[in-house]
């Protein structure tokens, strides 16, 4: 490999880890552990540690490491994180509202997009995109700035009781089951009825006011989130 295919790699490689730390830190960036990092990332926990010595002494250090307290991103990284997020959301919001791709196949394309573009490239989606605030699987794309809005929403797994629910994103995570979910019309702003648990841990829902009851893997249902301000009404247990 060449040397400067060689570096991109390695930024890309630091990008993937700044933007795990920031997932898996969740919105009060607590501290990540090594294991965590590992399973996210699907790499040996020995390169896991070997890398986070590394950001921890870049002379710019991008994470604050200790072995046995875990990693959290330093204010560098999270800028980086932040950056590159943005990137990967505004390039889905591209691939999906401009180039007409279908939504299970933006998220493959724009992890590998969002460690090359320009700023000025940047710039010129979001104003073509007229600076969108939320990308097509309904999460914040942070601004420029790094600031990113904080959703109030609960994963449908936390749902303990019938009733109709909106929709307010759905995992990138996994293309087949996006496909899945898309077909049965699972998509954020859609309106989604949760008629019952199942005994797999799955619910029976149905979405609209006129589709018929599906089941939804407990699985699946671990990819969707709901806005939570409608969550408080009526309890009922299922
Ligand atoms: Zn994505």
């Amino acid at each position: 490999m060449s040397p400067r295919r060689q570096a991109n790699r390695n930024s890309e490689s630091v990008d993937n880890y700044l933007k795990a730390i920031l997932a898996l830190g969740g919105a009060e960036q607590r501290r990540v552990t090594s294991t965590a990092l590992a399973d996210h990332l699907g790499v040996a926990p020995a390169s896991i540690t070997n890398m986070l010595q590394k950001l921890a002494a870049a002379a710019t250090p991008l994470v604050e490491y200790e072995r046995h307290r875990g990693v959290q991103l330093s204010a560098a990284g999270k800028r980086r994180a932040l950056e590159v997020l943005r990137h990967h959301r505004l390039i889905e919001t591209f691939l999906y509202e401009v180039l007409d791709y279908p939504i299970e196949e933006i998220h493959e394309e724009a992890e590998r997009l969002e460690h090359f573009i320009s700023e000025r490239f940047e710039e010129r989606i979001a104003a073509k995109l007229g600076h969108p605030r939320i990308d097509p699987h309904g999460h914040s794309i942070p601004t420029m700035e790094g600031e990113m809005a904080l959703q109030n929403s609960i994963l449908l797994t936390e749902i303990e009781r019938e009733g109709v629910f909106t929709i307010d994103s759905v995992s990138d995570r996994d293309a087949l089951t996006l496909r899945q979910l898309k077909a049965s019309g699972i998509k954020p702003g859609a309106r989604l009825r949760v008629r019952k648990k199942t005994e797999a841990q799955g619910y029976l829902v149905s979405i609209g006011r006129s589709s018929a009851a599906f089941d939804l893997s407990h699985e699946a249902a671990g990819d969707i989130r709901l806005l939570a301000e409608q969550i408080n009404l009526r309890p009922r247990a299922i």
